[in-house]
């Protein structure tokens, strides 16, 4: 466990993140050292489960060690390799240069926040911000059962859609993407992710911590309306594909139920309203299919925090400026590639096309990697 010595200059700036999931508790972190008095809002209690492919970029890792946590101390897997399958099971495998490692949220989560709080970062748990104000250079977030907060920043890392999205443009347009999350023990390669394409949708299957794996699928709505019951559609839609049917059948199912959410969007969105800064999914999400969100969360909260002390004694739209500028840099590409990736699978004949062309092109894979992905930070 990395030593940490608290900063000793004055804490005349404070901060409040609502949300923490990687990008905001990445944010309190560094904030914390960087001398801000930084108080966290999340909604939920640790440890808690979220959906998600949990396979993340070694990108993250000098970070992730600066942090002063190590993912292989606590099991996480290596992963080198990945093989992306069609909705018939003709396969394209290929080695990933960068690599990343499997580790569950319920877990890497709960590290983070512990790491945060034996810092000094302050915590509201299982409290929900329901307003955010600005005026005369002070915010005031007010949250359900506790009294108001007053701080000079507010970075809302709130994830993908939040009751604070509801006046955001992207709020009102209806998302057809559904997402379903399962832990589970099966008989599978331990080095390796892999996403297997169906109709509607794909799924991704990689070793985590213990003798477990991440089962992690995003489908449209429409297919489970037309199958009745997730257990109807995993069994009538996504086992039509062998390498799933194989997990479904096969597989120790560790949950009583499966975590699911709805309404995931990948729209563009706004990186400050009213001088909240967005940061994470909140500021934009890249479909999971890149697998590189939790990279992405984490890169953003560390280009905003080290923005946010470089620029605290400026005024608020030289910070609000920088950040727009290299977030813009650095993601708004890769989001937008995302994007047309995204529409490539779900559709038959689409992703049996585009394994067929990877497998006729195996540089083509590294390309669409690298445009999805970013450098080690
Ligand atoms: C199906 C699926 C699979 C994915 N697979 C992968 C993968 O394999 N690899 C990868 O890198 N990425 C993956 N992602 C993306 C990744 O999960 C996200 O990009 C990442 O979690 C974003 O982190 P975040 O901190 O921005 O948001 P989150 O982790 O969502 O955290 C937001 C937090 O804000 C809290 N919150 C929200 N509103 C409020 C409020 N009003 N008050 C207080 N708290 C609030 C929430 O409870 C939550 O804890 C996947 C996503 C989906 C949907």
């Amino acid at each position: 466990m990395q030593a940490f010595k608290q900063p000793q200059k004055k804490r005349d700036k404070t901060v409040t993140i609502v949300g923490g999931g990687l990008a905001g508790l990445t944010l309190a972190i560094l904030l914390n050292r960087g001398g801000f008095d930084v108080t966290v809002v999340e909604k939920k209690v640790y440890p808690f489960h979220r959906v998600c492919g949990e396979y993340i970029s070694n990108e993250v890792l000098p970070l992730l060690i600066k942090i002063g946590i190590h993912p292989s101390d606590y099991g996480a897997s290596s992963i080198q390799k990945l093989a992306v399958s069609s909705p018939s099971g003709r396969i394209f495998r290929t080695t990933l240069d960068l690599g990343g490692f499997g580790l569950s949220r319920f877990h890497l989560d709960q590290l983070m926040f512990e790491q945060a709080k034996r810092e000094g970062v302050q915590f509201l748990l299982g409290l929900k911000a329901n307003n955010i104000v600005f005026s005369d250079n002070n915010f005031t977030t007010s949250l359900s059962n506790h009294s108001d907060l007053i701080s000079s920043y507010v970075i809302s890392a709130h994830g993908k859609r939040s009751n604070l999205d509801k006046h955001r443009a992207f709020f009102s347009k209806r998302s057809p993407y559904l997402g379903v999350k399962y832990h589970i023990k099966a008989d599978l390669p331990r080095d390796l992710i892999q996403l297997d394409n169906f109709e509607g949708g794909y799924c991704g299957t990689v070793k985590i911590e213990q003798d477990k794996y991440c089962l992690c699928y995003l489908t449209k709505t429409d297919n489970l309306k037309r199958a009745g019951s997730l257990e109807e559609m995993e069994k009538n839609i996504l086992s039509r594909n062998p390498f799933l049917k194989h997990c479904f059948t096969e597989a120790e199912f560790i949950y009583d139920k499966p975590e699911v959410i709805n309404e995931i969007s990948f729209a563009v969105k706004s990186l400050i309203e009213d001088h909240v800064l967005f940061c994470g999914d909140s500021a934009g999400m890249i479909s999971p299919l890149c697998g590189n969100g939790m990279a992405i969360a984490i890169h953003s909260a560390k280009i905003l925090a080290d923005l946010l002390c470089k620029y605290h004694l400026s005024p608020r739209s030289r910070l609000e400026q920088a950040y727009k500028q290299a977030w813009n840099n650095e993601f708004r590409r890769r989001l937008q590639f995302g994007r047309q990736v995204q529409k490539l699978f779900g559709k038959n004949i689409l992703s049996e096309f585009a394994v067929s062309t990877l497998n006729i092109s195996p540089s083509l894979a590294e390309i669409i990697i690298k445009k999805t992905h970013g450098r080690p930070f």
